[in-house]
């Protein structure tokens, strides 16, 4: 069966898409530890990120950048972090998150609440940085 990131890919599933290219898609995290908190997937299915072949793996560390560059322009913060957990969703992502201190990085922490208009906003506003 297809991951649900493979819908929110192939547009099956709604995302709050922040930018794709023919073999990467990045959308922002329904349940946000920042206000621009993204998810970076390469768009084939593959579960395990260091399963992925060395060239379509380089590729998505490099797409993440941008969309870390854009993001950072958008969300006052000290630095984009980023990680990968990949327990939850089989279907390899990056996150990044804008981060002031360790601490938010922290996954137990209460996930904020936004609006639909407030995501929207911000991929908007995400999205116009986007290079
Ligand atoms: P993990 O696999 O542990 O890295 O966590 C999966 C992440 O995907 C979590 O932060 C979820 O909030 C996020 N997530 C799950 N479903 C969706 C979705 N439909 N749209 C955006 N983010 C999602």
């Amino acid at each position: 069966m297809a991951s649900i990131f493979t819908k929110i890919v192939k547009g099956e599933i709604p995302s709050y898409k922040i930018a794709e290219d023919d073999n990467y898609y990045a959308f922002l995290d329904i349940n946000p530890l920042a206000k621009g908190h993204t998810l970076v997937i390469p768009k084939k299915e593959i579960d395990y990120i260091f399963d992925i072949d060395d060239d379509l793996y380089q590729g998505l560390f490099l797409f993440a950048k941008r969309v870390a560059k854009a993001i950072e322009k958008v969300i006052p913060c000290e630095r984009i972090g980023m990680t990968v957990i990949g327990l939850e969703v089989p279907h390899a992502h990056i996150h990044l998150i804008p981060i002031n201190s360790i601490y938010d990085m922290d996954f137990k922490q209460p996930k904020l609440k936004l609006s639909q208009e407030e995501f929207e906003d911000i991929a908007a506003k995400i999205r116009k940085e986007f290079i």
